[in-house]
C-alpha cells in the first residue's frame, strides 16, 4: 500500500483498471492517513467518510461496468474550500461562511466528479484566498509537512500540505496572485495556473474576478496535465469563460525539448532572490540546457510595478465582491444588533478577519470619488504595460523561467506583522495574473533548512501544453518531484 501514496495518477488509474486496488480501498488508505496525520497539519477542515466512501463505491461500480470510466475514475482528490460543494461545508477559510453549505457544485467540482474522481474533503486556505502563508485562515494555520514550524505558503496552503504529506494524491487550488504556484513551491509540488478564462470560475468564491483562476496541484506535471484536461473547458455560466475547442494538455508531454527557447527575465534574477533559491534555479536551468533548450535574456521592465498595481486592483475587486456578505441571505449574522445598518456592520465586523478588512478598506478607498483616477485607473494602465512587456519577451522565447518565490518556506509569524513583506512573497508570480498568462511551479531542489525550492515556468496565452512538456521532460531527468517529507512516511 505504501507505494500507492507515492504513485502517479496514471499509476493509480492503471491499478484501478487492473483491479489491483478498488476505489474504496484507495479512499480508505488516504482517509486513514488523514485521520492520523491531519491533526498535526490542519490541512483538511471538512471530512465526511461516509460521503467519500459512497462516491468511491459509485466509482467502483463504473469501473466494473467499464463504460463511462475515464483515466481518473476512482482516484481520490481534495478541494480547496473556496470551491462550492453541494452537501459539504464551503467556508472559504472564513467565519463569515463557517456554516455555509452550498446548494450547488462549482463547475470544477462538477467536472472532476463527472470524470469519476472521489472527494476526500475540503482544504484549509487563507481567508477568502487573501494571504501567502495560510495564517489568515479562521480555522488556524496549516503546517508545512517538510517542517511544521514553517508556513506551507498560501492561499492554497491546505492543498499543498495535503499533497506533500501524501494525504491526497491531488488537489484543486486557485491563483489570484500566486496562490497555486507559491504554496506548490514551498511544499515541493507541481501546480499550474491556467490562462485566464480557460477554467470556469462558476461556483468558485470570488476574490478578484479579473485575476482569479482555478488550477490543479499534484506531485508532477504529468498529473497536472491529466487534471487540467478534466477541469478546463467552456462554461456559459462564467461570462469570462473562453469558447475554445477542448484540449488534451498531455499531448506534448513526450516531445523532446531540443530547440526550446527559455527566456530569463533580467528583473527576476537581480537582488531580492535568496542565494539558496538562486542556486537551485540556476542548476535547473543548466539541466534544461543539457536537455537541448537554449536560454536567452529577456526584459520585463514594468514587473517591479506588479505588486503595487495588484494591491490596488485586487482589493478594489474584492471590496466589490465581498459586499454580498451582509448577513442577510446567508453567511454569518451578528447575534445582536439594532437597525438594518447596524446588522450589516456588526455582521461584517465579526464575520471577517483582519486581512480581509484591510483589503476591503484599501479597495473602497481606491475606488472612491477623487482617488479612482489616481489609483485604480493608473493601476489598470500599469497592468496593460505589464501584459505588453510579456508579449515583447515572447517574441524571442517560447517559455519564461525564473524563481517562483524569493525564499523557501518561512517560519510562522516571520512576516505576519508586516503586510508589505508578506505581499512581496508573490513578487515573481503576480505579473502573470495581471497579464492573464498561464504559469506553473515545479520542484527543483532544496534550500536552507532542507526546504523545497520551486522553479517557475510562464507560458504565453494558451501555452499550457508547452509548459507542461517543459516541466515533464525535466521531471523525467530529475527526481525532486518524487521526494516526500521523512516525517510523513
Ligand atoms: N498572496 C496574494 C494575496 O494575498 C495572492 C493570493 C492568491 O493568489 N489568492 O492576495
Amino acid at each position: 500500500m505504501s507505494d500507492l501514496i507515492n504513485a502517479s495518477l496514471k499509476e493509480l488509474g492503471a491499478a484501478l483498471t487492473a483491479k489491483k486496488v478498488s476505489a474504496v480501498e484507495l479512499a480508505t488508505l488516504f482517509l486513514d492517513r488523514i485521520e492520523t496525520l491531519n491533526p498535526g497539519l490542519n490541512a483538511f477542515i471538512a471530512l465526511d467518510r461516509d460521503k467519500t466512501l459512497a462516491q468511491a463505491r459509485a466509482a467502483d461500480e463504473t469501473l466494473k461496468v467499464g463504460a463511462g470510466a475515464t483515466a481518473l475514475t476512482g482516484i481520490p482528490l481534495a478541494h480547496k474550500d473556496i470551491f462550492c460543494t453541494r452537501g459539504w461545508r464551503t467556508s472559504c477559510g472564513s467565519r463569515m461562511l463557517e456554516n455555509f453549505i452550498s446548494p450547488y457544485d462549482a463547475h470544477v467540482v462538477e467536472k472532476l466528479a463527472a470524470a469519476g474522481m472521489v472527494t476526500l474533503g475540503k482544504l484549509n486556505m487563507d481567508e477568502f484566498a487573501m494571504g501567502s502563508s495560510n495564517e489568515t485562515s479562521y480555522f488556524g494555520p496549516v503546517k508545512n509537512p517538510w517542517d511544521v514550524a514553517r508556513v506551507p505558503g498560501g492561499s492554497s496552503g491546505g492543498s499543498a500540505a495535503a499533497i506533500a504529506a501524501r494525504l491526497a494524491p491531488a488537489a484543486t487550488g486557485t491563483d489570484t496572485g500566486g496562490s497555486i504556484r507559491q504554496p506548490a513551491a514551498l511544499c515541493g509540488l507541481t501546480g499550474l495556473k491556467p490562462t485566464y478564462g480557460a477554467v470556469s470560475r462558476y461556483g468558485m468564491i470570488a476574490f478578484a474576478s479579473s485575476l482569479d483562476q482555478a488550477g490543479p496541484m499534484a506531485k508532477s506535471a504529468e498529473d497536472c496535465a491529466l487534471l487540467l484536461t478534466a477541469m478546463a473547458g467552456f462554461d456559459p455560466r462564467d461570462s469570462t469563460s473562453l469558447e475554445r475547442p477542448a484540449e488534451d494538455y498531455s499531448r506534448d508531454l513526450e516531445q523532446p525539448l531540443t530547440g526550446l527557447r527559455i527566456g530569463l527575465p533580467r528583473e527576476f534574477f537581480g537582488a531580492g532572490m535568496d542565494a539558496d533559491v538562486r542556486a537551485a534555479v540556476e542548476a535547473a536551468l543548466a539541466e534544461y540546457r543539457k536537455l537541448g533548450a537554449t536560454t536567452v535574456e529577456v526584459s520585463l521592465p514594468n514587473s517591479g510595478l506588479s505588486v503595487p498595481a495588484y494591491y490596488v486592483i485586487a482589493p478594489a475587486e474584492a471590496s466589490s465582491n465581498l459586499s454580498r456578505f451582509d448577513g442577510v441571505r446567508y453567511g454569518y449574522r451578528a447575534p445582536e444588533y439594532g437597525d438594518l445598518n447596524d446588522m450589516y456592520s456588526k455582521s461584517r465586523a465579526q464575520g471577517f478577519g483582519a486581512e480581509v478588512k484591510r483589503r476591503i478598506l484599501i479597495g473602497t478607498y481606491v475606488l472612491s470619488h477623487g482617488y479612482y483616477d489616481a489609483y485604480y485607473l493608473k493601476a489598470q494602465k500599469i497592468r496593460r504595460l505589464i501584459a505588453a512587456d510579456f508579449q515583447k519577451a515572447f517574441e524571442s522565447c517560447d517559455v519564461i523561467m525564473g524563481p517562483t518565490s524569493p525564499s523557501v518556506a518561512f517560519a510562522f509569524g516571520a512576516k505576519s506583522a508586516d503586510p508589505v513583506q508578506m505581499y512581496l512573497s508573490d513578487i515573481y508570480t503576480i505579473s502573470t495574473n495581471l497579464a492573464g498568462l498561464p504559469g506553473m511551479s515545479l520542484p527543483c531542489g532544496f534550500g536552507a533548512g532542507n526546504m523545497p525550492v520551486g522553479l517557475q515556468i510562464i507560458g504565453n496565452w494558451f501555452g499550457e501544453a508547452k509548459m507542461l512538456q517543459a516541466a515533464h521532460q525535466y521531471q523525467k531527468a530529475t527526481d525532486w518531484h518524487t521526494r516526500m517529507p521523512e516525517e510523513m512516511k
